[in-house]
């Protein structure tokens, strides 16, 4: 029987590179971060998700994109998303419903860089006509608080649409559809007693 060639088997390792928990080539890595470039993702995530290096990254973006990257740092939190009244918050809600039925319970477990990709594609499908719209950054930024467990972020159901929503509670039973309706319209979804029947109580 001929020996076992070890060392090809190494190199080969090597040259692998872990993407969505699943081990992916070096094709495949550059695959996933044009993909992330055309759907509008800032270069440095697309490289800090893809795992290719600065080099090959920066030259990728000016073929793909015909200039360089714009400076600036990406900073963000859970709350200046999902806050009250944020205008990004039922964006966000919008992506969680297609990243939930894209990847199901997964969202809180493990790292979906392609289920963030595909939920995305459906959400922008979907919503490109919004006012506003959730940047891939963004989306793929409340993705990682998720499956990171991050201690701010929740994820709740509303008590009157039965939608699942990004909050900065357990407890919240409102979601961001619903609490905007209500403050557009001035009228509560919450049932109130009637005058009468405080009266009858009271009596
Ligand atoms: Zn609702």
């Amino acid at each position: 029987m001929p020996p076992l060639f070890k060392g090809k088997r190494s190199i080969q390792k090597c040259k692998e590179r872990t993407v969505s928990g699943g081990v992916v080539n070096q094709v495949d890595a550059v695959k996933i971060y044009i993909e992330y470039i055309r759907y509008g993702a800032r270069r440095s995530t697309a490289q800090r998700i893809s795992g290719i290096s600065t080099m090959q990254s920066k030259q990728i973006y000016l073929e793909l994109m015909g200039e360089p990257p714009k400076g600036g740092r990406n900073t963000t939190t859970w709350k200046a998303i999902v806050g009250p009244g944020h205008q990004l918050a039922i964006p966000a809600q919008k992506f969680l419903g297609a990243y939930l039925t894209q990847c199901g319970e997964r969202i809180y477990s493990s790292k979906q860089i392609y289920g963030v990709l595909e939920a995305y594609k459906a959400y922008l499908a979907i919503h490109s006509q919004d006012p506003v719209i959730l940047s891939l950054d963004k989306a793929y930024f409340i993705a990682s608080c998720l499956w990171d467990g991050a201690e701010e972020a929740h994820v709740s159901s509303c008590l009157h649409c039965a939608a699942t929503f990004p909050s900065l509670y357990p407890m919240a039973d409102q979601c961001h559809v619903c609490a905007h309706a209500e403050s557009a319209s001035g009228f509560s979804l919450k049932k109130r007693r009637s005058r009468a029947s405080v009266r009858r109580l009271t009596a």
